[in-house]
């Protein structure tokens, strides 16, 4: 059964606020929440520890990943725009989701969100409680 992935305003601002202001470089974060059988809730991001921006995702340290039950997965821009992960990105999956920003970064029609097969998962977006 699926579960009802749900995303914070605010992540959302962050996520294409910071794909923005690393482009051309791909930006690397990390997804903090809670998840659960019913659903997932991404409140916050993190910026990985290191300065990660000589890094694209598909080399991404995951050692450098706080060992914490608290991040829920990753996200990182596409600066090329194409919102597809590579077998890179699927290889190098962490967590229950991977989000994926792609250039223009303008609305959150330029996030998707996947699983760890490539699956196109949709999600709801929540402003504060
Ligand atoms: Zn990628």
């Amino acid at each position: 059964m699926a579960q009802d992935i749900v995303i914070k305003a605010k992540v959302v601002d962050g996520l294409l606020t910071y794909s923005s202001l690393n482009h051309p470089k791909e930006a690397i974060l990390l997804l903090r929440g809670t998840r659960n059988k019913k659903e997932i809730i991404v409140k916050d991001l993190i910026i990985p520890p290191l300065a990660l921006h000589g890094y694209s995702y598909a080399s991404f340290p995951l050692y450098m990943v706080p060992m914490d039950s608290s991040i829920i997965g990753t996200a990182h821009s596409h600066p090329s725009g194409i919102t597809e992960p590579s077998l890179e990105d699927l290889s190098n999956f962490y967590g229950a989701i991977m989000a994926i920003i792609g250039f223009p970064y303008t609305s959150e029609r330029n996030i998707k969100v996947f699983d760890r097969n490539g699956n196109k998962l949709s999600f709801i977006i929540e402003d504060q409680r």
